[in-house]
Formats: C-alpha cells, sequence, structure tokens
C-alpha cells in the first residue's frame, strides 16, 4: 500500500495522556470532523477542529460558550476530547479539492496535548498528500506549529494565522497565562516566514498594548502576508458570560476600552502594511 492510500485509512499512532498540567484529556469518537461553515466563518467551506475544549483556557476565548454543557462550559481549560478517529473520518470524505478548510474555529490544533498525540500533524500530513488537496488556513497562538513546518510546505494553499494579542508579556500571563509568549510567537512567525510559508497575524483580540509605536514596528518587521486587529467579541451578551466574566474584569482593571483599542488600532494601521482586517479570509 502506497504512503498516500496507508494515511488514507489508518489511525494514527495517538499516545494519549489522561492528565496534562491541570487539564484532563480523554478520547472520543467523533461523528464527523469537516463541518460545513456558516456567519463569521462563511467563507469558507469547512472548519476543522481535532480537538474539543482547549487546554490553553484564554479568559476571553468566546468558543467556551458554544459548548452545551454547563460543567464543561465552567471549566472550559481543564479538559479537552481528543477526536481518535479523526483520520479514518478524513479518509471517507470525498471531493475536497480546493475545499476552503479554517483550522480551527473553536480549539486551538497545537494546543498542548497536540505535542504528544501528533493529531493536527497526521491531519495536516493527510490533507497534504490528497490527490484532492483542499486550502487550508491554521489559526493558533502556539509556537508547536513550527515543528510542522516541513508538512505545511507540501500544501500550494496554506497559510498559518499567529494570535499575537499583545506587546506585554505581563499582559499576556493576565488574560492568557497558559499560552506561550509573545517572543516565542513572534520568533515562530519569523521561523514560518523564513521557511517560505505564507502568514498572517491576528491582533485578536487586541489586549492592552504599552507601546504601539513600538509593537507596530515589530510587527512591521515580521513581514506577514495579512494582520488583523479586532477588540474582543462584539457580542456584550456573549462576553459578558461564564468564562468572559474574567476577562472583563481584567480589562476593567487595566482601563482597556473600546476607545483606547481604536486608538492603538489607529496607529498600527498607519504604520503597519496590510492591516486590513482580512487575515481571516481563506488562503
Ligand atoms: S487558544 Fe483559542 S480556542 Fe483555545 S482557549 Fe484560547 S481563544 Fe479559546
Amino acid at each position: 500500500m502506497s504512503t498516500i492510500q496507508a494515511s488514507l485509512f489508518e489511525l494514527p499512532q495517538v499516545r494519549t495522556p489522561t492528565q496534562l498540567g491541570r487539564t484532563s484529556i480523554r478520547t472520543v469518537e467523533a461523528g464527523s470532523i469537516l463541518t460545513p461553515t456558516k456567519g463569521r466563518l462563511g467563507s469558507y467551506d469547512y472548519s476543522l477542529n481535532p480537538y474539543r475544549g482547549c487546554g490553553f483556557g484564554c479568559s476571553y476565548c468566546y468558543a467556551a460558550f458554544f459548548v452545551p454543557d454547563d460543567e464543561q462550559r465552567a471549566n472550559w481549560g481543564k479538559w479537552v476530547e481528543v477526536k481518535e478517529n479523526a483520520l479514518a473520518l478524513l479518509g471517507k470524505q470525498r471531493n475536497l479539492e480546493d475545499a476552503r478548510i479554517y483550522m480551527s474555529s473553536v480549539t486551538d490544533p497545537y494546543q498542548p496535548i497536540e505535542a504528544c498525540t501528533e493529531l493536527s500533524r497526521s491531519i495536516l500530513e493527510h490533507l497534504s498528500e490528497r490527490r484532492d488537496q483542499p486550502r487550508v488556513v491554521i489559526q493558533t497562538r502556539s509556537p508547536l506549529v513550527t515543528r510542522d513546518i516541513s508538512i505545511l510546505k507540501r500544501f500550494k494553499h496554506l497559510r498559518v494565522n499567529m494570535s499575537i494579542t499583545t506587546d506585554s508579556d505581563e499582559i499576556r500571563k493576565r488574560f492568557e497565562p497558559s499560552c506561550a509568549s509573545i517572543e516565542r510567537r513572534l520568533d515562530a512567525v519569523r521561523e514560518l516566514k523564513a521557511a517560505g510559508l505564507k502568514v498572517g497575524v491576528c491582533i485578536s483580540p487586541m489586549l492592552p498594548i504599552e507601546d504601539p509605536i513600538q509593537f507596530a514596528r515589530t510587527l512591521r518587521e515580521l513581514d506577514a502576508d495579512r494582520y488583523t486587529a479586532s477588540y474582543f467579541h462584539s457580542s456584550e451578551k456573549l462576553f459578558a458570560s461564564g468564562t468572559g466574566d474574567e476577562a472583563t474584569k481584567i480589562a476593567r482593571e487595566m482601563n482597556w476600552t473600546f476607545a483606547k483599542f481604536q486608538r492603538v488600532k489607529q496607529v498600527l494601521t498607519q504604520l503597519v502594511p496590510r492591516l486590513n482586517e482580512t487575515a481571516f479570509s481563506p488562503e
């Protein structure tokens, strides 16, 4: 059997612990792996989430609000489900030629458990080997994505969107303490660009910025292909419950308002080319 045929039908060699730091892990059989998109992701054909839940557990995460189970919603960041049949499901999927896939919409494909399972890596390897290769945008805030550069380079159309939410690691630690430092994310972007890959930088949601002009210079020097800057999730109702409460509280303590966001965005727009809110579009 050729490598391509094998990867279509075999399950990945998943090595899955049951606990990773504060996050409990379990494997599940998913009903589907490609979800037809709608709403703000309507310009894509599918979203692809290798995991349910997210070990990063960012305080502002809107994905938590889509979890129907109250306990899981309240404990966002403390549980992750690994879709162990993801590859088998993809193997059954026909005609992905030029399909626009967003990976991922309600989890981070390169969250900590990925270092053990290599599930996102296996999925991307599979997609890259298909004759009907899709177009992929990877959305992450994890430098782990650089581990898979050799696979990412096999795609004709792929972009890595890196979320870089502030210029201050002290501020980052308040809102997203389990995520990689800002400097490591900047280094990851540099590495991806040096490898010849397309990169989007998502200042999303923008957290308080200590030095907008210096931040703009840093972003510009990355020479990313696209940039996007946005405030917290626009729905006050969504933002005002569950884990959003924590982010709202921190933002208030720091006096971080929509008006301040607008002023910083104006500075960035003047100094950073291609900061035009298109980084969430398909590649
Ligand atoms: S990395 Fe993304 S999906 Fe995960 S908790 Fe943070 S915002 Fe939510």
